[in-house]
């Protein structure tokens, strides 16, 4: 049945998120008629640990609050590659593993193996990762540690969030087998551990854990953003729902976004604004990180492009566009920003905070309407920032269900 066998693995039209909005995906490896490495003498099928090991992790990460989907959730389904990296990102997931179990020739070789496609995108996750998979599993077995690789995967190259493939054990080593093969499911219910606990640390070192329990009530839950609200406010929003908001849209150069959006939420209640309006204010001039001046110049917000036919001023970094970003905003809402304050060190990475102080918009606005006819000509830009900043941090992103 080879025909039957080739169409099963192409790829589906209109591949669906079975959660939409989940933080993480996990991928268990292979699938329907492709079994992967197989173990006979051991009983050990890598199709049939890929998802069991998956479930595993799934139950562990839902229980640290993460919303978790899983690309297949019974043997009989299966994919090519790619695909698989098509759902993670009708996910709009913040992370994406894809599950697998190693095999060999020989009996000997058992190490840990991390790979990544897309080294900007994909690297600092493997190293999370392939750290986490050596600390829990070596422990007196001796399991090896081969580091990272590169693989021209289909689905590591196709998600757009950082993905990585986990070869975390030999199933053709026969100390290994047997202890995957042991009833009492621990050295799988191990590997899972490892699996969630590298996604974990991966999220947190990127501001992306989820809200705790306890906190989950704490968010933003005031009236919708309106033209009239002050510029000098309280944070509202949150690093995750700007980033969760910004992969659904399709936004640009991921990378520096993420340094963007850190940033933005760091420096600018430091400033004493409220980082909700500043990141609606650049999804609105970037047409959500489309536009040429964002994907080409890493600008956030139209600044010193005074024309249709003006080039853009280029910025280094992410985190250089927030502080530009903050630093002009920072002009309008307060005035001259002093040599002693926290924002000085940034003043020279705006190129019209000189041109604005001249012309005597320090200070002049307070509230998000006030920008309309001084920042920008268009006379709706305040209730157009209000609108995006609704679309942004009005529904809360999804979190795993509390377990009573
Ligand atoms: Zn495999």
């Amino acid at each position: 049945m080879v025909l039957g066998g080739l169409v099963s693995l192409l790829p589906k039209s209109g591949l669906q998120c079975p959660l939409p909005r989940a933080w993480v995906v996990l991928d268990p490896g292979h699938g329907g008629e492709d079994p992967g490495a197989i173990n006979e003498a051991a009983g050990l099928v890598e199709r049939d640990l890929t998802l069991d090991i998956a479930r595993r992790a799934a139950t562990m990460l839902e229980d640290d609050g993460y919303a978790v989907a899983l690309t297949r959730n019974d043997n009989a389904t299966g994919y090519a590659n790619t695909p698989r990296g098509v759902i993670a990102n009708d996910c709009g997931a913040f992370a994406y593993v894809s599950i697998h179990l190693n095999s060999f020739g020989e009996p000997d070789p058992n190490y840990a193996l991390t790979l990544w496609g897309v080294e900007a995108k994909d690297a600092a996750f493997a190293a999370a990762m392939q750290a986490a998979l050596v600390s829990h599993l070596r422990p007196g077995t001796g399991l090896g540690d081969s580091g990272l690789d590169q693989l021209e995967n289909g689905g590591l190259l196709t998600a757009r969030m950082p993905a990585v493939m986990v070869e975390p054990v030999f199933l053709s080593n026969p100390d290994e087998a047997a202890r995957l093969a042991d009833p009492s499911g621990a050295r799988r219910q191990a590997i899972a551990a490892a699996v969630a606990d590298g996604v974990d640390v991966w999220l947190r070192s990127r501001h992306l854990a989820p809200i705790a329990p306890s906190d989950r009530r704490g968010g933003w839950r005031g009236p919708a953003m309106r033209p009239e609200d002050p510029l000098l406010a309280p944070a509202r929003g949150s690093a995750p729902q700007a980033l969760g908001a910004a992969l659904a849209a399709g936004a640009g150069r991921m990378d520096e976004l993420w340094a963007y959006v850190d940033e933005v939420y760091r420096l600018a209640p430091l400033a004493g604004l409220d980082p909700a309006v500043v990141v609606a204010q650049s999804a609105l001039e970037t047409g959500w990180w489309q536009s040429p001046a964002w994907v080409e110049h890493l600008n956030p917000a139209g600044i010193d492009i005074t024309g249709a036919d003006v080039d853009s001023p280029t910025w280094a970094s992410g985190t250089d566009a927030a502080r530009a970003q903050i630093v002009h905003l920072a002009l309008y809402a307060s005035g001259p920003i002093p040599l002693d304050h926290p924002l000085a060190p940034y003043v020279t990475l705006d190129p019209r905070y000189d041109a604005a102080r001249d012309a005597g918009r320090g200070g002049s606005a307070r509230h998000i309407a006030d920008l309309a006819g001084s920042w920008a000509t268009d006379p709706q830009y305040a209730s157009s920032i209000a609108r995006v900043g609704n679309v942004i941090f009005g529904p809360q992103p999804l979190l795993a269900p509390e377990r009573s």
